[in-house]
């Protein structure tokens, strides 16, 4: 039997969705198989983000106390696995629709990940335009 505490599942089409627990967890995912702009629910951020620091010092506190350091590294993956499982994921609704100016390819983003390309450019030479601004 198998025991998937982090397994997270796309809320459009269901397809796993892997995540890495040190992220920047305000970051869009985009699911690779429906291309769904996924983001996790404020809410299970908060949660997560507050039972990962609980464990972190309980995992340095704990084996201080009680001098026996197996029982930091438990609580560690313990607290890790339970941050992990608390991950909620939502469809984030993007807000600019974009156009690759080299492959033409178009990609639907929120703001903030424009700023992102904004801020990333080169000689503030941005290889993507914005085609459309969607409404909500
Ligand atoms: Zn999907």
């Amino acid at each position: 039997m198998k025991l998937n505490l982090t397994g997270h599942k796309c809320p459009t089409c269901n397809t796993a969705i892997s995540l890495k627990l040190f992220r920047n967890r305000e970051e869009v995912i985009r699911c690779k198989q429906c291309n769904s702009l996924l983001i996790e629910t404020p809410k299970s951020r908060l949660i997560s983000s507050i039972v990962l620091v609980l464990g972190i010092f309980a995992a340095i506190g704990v084996p201080l106390l009680i001098d026996y350091f197996f029982i930091g590294v438990l609580l560690l993956l313990v607290s890790f696995s339970i941050a992990q499982a608390l991950i909620k994921l939502t469809v984030a609704k993007p807000d600019l629709k974009i156009r690759d100016k080299i492959t033409n390819r178009v990609s639907y983003i929120r703001t903030s990940d424009w700023e992102e390309i904004v801020k990333n450019a080169k000689n503030g030479k941005i290889n993507y335009e914005i085609i459309e601004h969607l409404e909500h």
